[in-house]
């Protein structure tokens, strides 16, 4: 008799998350975390007052339907209620995404390198990565990604800002890749960075999905809006699909503090979008600054920078942990560095620039 328990064979393929590394503590030194893409500004007092008003109903289970909140993001984008669906952040509605869709042995496919979140929920079910590599200027490769579909294929992931390279895919391809997708398979645009994009070729995601009844947007309050810590995202998708998401969803999963946050920041898109559009400028500025020292980073539409350092990459991770800056690595790939405070941006670039000094690539 086997003394162990009996776990599903599928968690062997399921790869364990890396968190972003915590700063080293350095003796004079500000440390800068900018490995897990957060918002460096603090919450907003009009959001911090309604979670302080939240906290006093803990005792009490949240609202199931989360009907406040999913009113209020119907509004905001011109949807019917009913075809939005809530999470715990976008990652737990990519769950419910998967769970929705995939039976062990379907295909799920995405480019790569991408998310890491997407290798680990589709393990997880038991479902097939079909990982298509990104082009030469680390955006996704659409007819690459179409060719790659077969009869097992059940949901097909696009990152737009892609996390970690940073480029959107743009409308035009975007409309002859959806031409070519079979109507039962659901194409979900992951826009997690929306807020931050500005290219006027980027996907008007809304009018797609509107149009389109196989595909759906993830969206989160974790990074524009700076609510990382609450957990609540939502998709936007047509029924039966947003309902079969109702269905998969964590009862009780989006807290009462996270709902009413989410609300109050959504009443509060003047002040954010100051934020967001400060922290635009600066990651032109560190873009601009980077091409300048000659490096060739990609043209980023999120609230982060790629350095495509390849064998380089643990070097120049040392080399800027040892200046108090964490940065996020993929070995023998590159780093992927957020757009922080300015004190942080201002080091980047400086770490970056004795980089290229010290090593001629
Ligand atoms: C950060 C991120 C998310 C959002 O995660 P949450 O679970 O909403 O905090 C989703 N997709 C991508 C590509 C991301 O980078």
């Amino acid at each position: 008799m086997s003394h162990t328990v009996r776990l599903r064979e599928a968690l062997a393929a399921v790869p364990v998350y890396k968190p972003g590394k915590p700063a080293a503590v350095r003796e004079g030194v500000t440390a800068y975390k900018i490995s897990s893409n957060e918002n460096p500004y603090p919450p907003l007092p009009s959001v911090l007052q309604v979670v302080a008003d939240a906290a006093m109903q803990m005792n009490r289970y949240p609202d199931l339907a989360v009907t406040e909140l999913t009113q209020a993001l119907a509004r905001r984008l011109g949807v019917p209620a009913e075809h939005i669906a809530t999470g715990t952040g976008s990652v737990g509605v990519l769950g419910q995404l998967v769970a929705a869709t995939c039976d062990p042995g379907d295909e799920v496919i995405y480019a790569w390198r991408s998310f890491e979140a997407y290798p680990i929920v589709v393990a997880l079910a038991g479902a097939d990565s079909v990982q298509v590599p990104l082009d030469g200027h680390a955006r996704h490769d659409l007819a690459a990604m179409a060719a790659a579909i077969t009869d097992r294929t059940r949901l097909i992931l696009i990152c737009s800002p892609n996390n970690p390279t940073g480029p959107v895919v743009h409308q035009d391809e975007l409309d002859g890749f959806l031409d070519e997708v079979p109507p039962q398979v659901l194409v979900v645009l992951d826009e997690a960075y929306v807020e931050f994009v500005t290219d006027d070729r980027a996907p008007d995601t809304l009018a797609t999905y509107a149009s389109r009844p196989n595909v759906a947007i993830l969206r989160t309050f974790s990074k524009a809006y700076g609510l990382a810590g609450l957990r609540v995202g939502y998709a936007v998708a047509h029924e039966p699909v947003a309902q079969a998401l109702r269905k998969t969803a964590v009862p009780f999963g989006v807290s009462t503090i996270a709902q009413q946050a989410a609300i109050a920041s959504l009443a509060a898109f003047d002040e954010l979008q100051e934020r967001v559009d400060a922290l635009v400028a600066e990651r032109e500025r560190v873009v601009s600054g980077l091409r300048h020292q000659g490096w060739h980073a990609p043209q980023t539409q999120a609230n982060f920078v790629w350095l495509p350092l390849r064998a380089d990459t643990a070097a120049f991770a040392a080399a800027a942990d040892k200046e108090g800056l964490v940065v996020r690595t993929f070995a023998g790939e590159g780093a992927r560095c957020t757009i922080a405070e300015t004190e942080a941006n201002d080091r980047l670039l400086h770490v970056a620039r004795k980089f290229v000094v010290a090593r001629t690539f």
